[in-house]
């Protein structure tokens, strides 16, 4: 399954953040592609916003991932981009990560290649005219039903 948005803006951006956490229903592995200064960032704090998280969201580029605990749940913030070796991952305790009800974006997954699970959902951003083109694609069962809601929850927000 796959789809397209185009966010004309960053206040967009953070809609579709919103959307996508509603769709994944606080779980699972979302990929962010695209090059420095396309948003992903951007769409992850939309994303952890939604969740109820107040304060700021920045690229974890030193710390490689950034926790956000809430009540009920918990969001694994990962920028890679600064990943020498996929290796690595298993000193950051990687498993741990991925083993049950969490939501983890993860901005430059091919710095992780090997050693991260199948994606939900892979995002890939755009330049767009003034804005960016989303184009995003589920990779499991859950992906799909996600991709479904997601379809489903924008065309109720854009009207
Ligand atoms: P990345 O994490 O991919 O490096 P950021 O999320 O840090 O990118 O965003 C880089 C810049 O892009 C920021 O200045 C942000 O305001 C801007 N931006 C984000 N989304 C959009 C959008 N949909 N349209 C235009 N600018 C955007
Ligand atoms: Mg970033």
């Amino acid at each position: 399954m796959k789809g397209q948005f185009y966010a004309k803006d960053e206040a967009a951006m953070l809609e579709f953040g919103q959307v996508l956490f509603t769709a994944m229903q606080a779980q699972g592995v979302v990929f962010l592609q695209g090059d420095l200064g396309l948003g992903k960032t951007t769409l992850c704090r939309g994303v952890i916003w939604a969740a109820g998280h107040k304060g700021a969201v920045k690229s974890p580029t030193y710390t490689l991932v950034e926790p956000y605990e809430f009540a009920s749940s918990v969001i694994y913030h990962f920028d890679l981009y600064r990943l020498a070796d996929p290796e690595e991952l298993e000193y950051l305790g990687i498993r741990d990560y991925f083993s049950s009800s969490m939501l983890s974006l993860i901005e430059w997954p091919d710095k992780g290649k090997g050693c991260l699970p199948v994606a939900d959902i892979e995002i890939e951003l755009s330049i767009k005219e003034l804005g960016r083109l989303l184009t995003y694609r589920s990779g499991t069962e859950k992906g799909a039903l996600a991709v479904v809601q997601i379809e489903q929850l924008l065309a109720a927000v854009v009207k």
